[in-house]
């Protein structure tokens, strides 16, 4: 089920990024491939070029996502498992590179009023949609859950490296913010190598580096939420990171309603009032956070955090299907009919 779910999305993915990245007729540019199943999905890296030092480029990313993921899973062993094994029980010292992202994390909560809450662990696991076979769970267990969220009680100690959660049962889960912060690895990994033109599709959410070719940028589509095979919008995806949450990516239904797997910290509950959200930005631990974060917010509040975020542009498709963009978004998103 899990896998076939990432297969759906990878396929989707690569269809979108494929036609948009112009893999069509014309297309002369020399790209090199590879596909590999990690961080819960199918990753995609694509390297203008070809040759052994492109190849090498390649497996240094797939080499350095590993490595992100053995630090930063919710579900395997990690760095991450560790401090949430001790919760209630002591301090952990997860070294600096686990300690910056959960601290980033805790930013995005502030300036979010908790819509993003890195310690959404408990419900993650109630919920469980990310594991075989989710199912709606009693309402007490949501509340039970819900009272072991809160990101204000987590004890991060800059001074000595060291994160504690004071309670048994608390648990980070960095779902919302990993994928961001992969690809911000792969495009420091891929600076290094001497790449300057690549694409990095790791389950919907793109890095583009560079153009695809003189005059040609790599183009990434947004999914129709309700039909994912189709496509909303398209942007030019120039050294930019492009990230959308959305209820269609894990979810199911039960008496016609849909339960899906980005939740609101305050009741417990998928958060309501939005299909998807997409966010350009800089970088992708931005793009991924926030997209998560104005998911639950909604427009109203989200747009407003968009606005007033540098470099950043938001496209929403709202619960009735109404497409609500961020001031500057309209020059990024280029819509197509619906
Ligand atoms: P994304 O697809 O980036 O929106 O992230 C969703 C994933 O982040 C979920 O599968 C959970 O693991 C976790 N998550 C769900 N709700 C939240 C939230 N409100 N804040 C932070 N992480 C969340
Ligand atoms: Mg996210």
């Amino acid at each position: 089920m899990r896998l076939n779910r990432a297969l759906f999305n990878w396929l989707m993915g690569i269809s979108l990024v494929c036609l948009l990245s112009s893999c069509v007729g014309d297309d002369k540019a020399q790209l090199y491939r590879t596909t590999r199943l990690m961080m819960g999905t199918f990753v995609e890296i694509t390297v203008a070029g070809n040759g052994p030092k492109v190849k090498e480029a390649a497996q240094a990313v797939i080499a350095e996502l590993a490595r992100v993921e053995k630090l930063t899973s919710f579900h395997q062993s990690s760095a991450l498992g560790a401090i949430n094994d001790k919760a209630g029980v002591a301090p952990v010292s997860p070294g600096e590179e686990l300690l910056k992202l959960v601290n980033t994390s805790l930013d995005t909560a502030r300036k979010t009023s908790g819509a993003f809450d890195p310690t959404v662990g408990p419900l993650s696991r109630l919920w469980n949609f990310s594991g075989g076979d989710p199912t709606l769970p009693d309402r007490q267990d949501v509340q039970r859950a819900t009272a072991k969220v809160g990101w204000k009680r987590v004890a991060l100690d800059a001074e000595t490296g060291t994160i504690f959660l004071p309670h048994e049962g608390m648990s980070l889960d960095l779902g919302a913010i990993a994928k961001g912060y992969a690809l911000d690895r792969a495009k420091e990994v891929l600076t290094k190598y001497g790449v300057s033109s690549a694409l990095i599709n790791a389950g919907g959410d793109v890095l583009g580096m560079g153009l695809k070719q003189p005059g040609k940028p790599w183009r990434v589509g947004i999914q129709d939420p309700r039909n994912p095979r189709d496509i909303v919008a398209v942007v030019d995806l120039t050294d930019r990171v492009i990230v959308t949450s959305g209820d269609y990516e894990r979810f199911f239904t039960k008496d016609g309603k849909r339960y899906h797997h980005i939740l609101d910290p305050r009741t417990g509950y998928p958060a309501r009032g939005v299909q998807s959200v997409t966010i350009v930005a800089p970088d992708g631990v931005t793009a991924d956070a926030l997209a998560t974060a104005v998911f639950v917010l909604g427009p109203g509040q989200g747009l407003e955090i968009i606005e007033s975020t540098p470099g950043v542009e938001g496209f929403f498709i709202d619960s009735s299907g109404e497409v609500r963009v961020s001031s500057g978004g309209t020059e990024i998103f280029e819509t197509r009919g619906r």
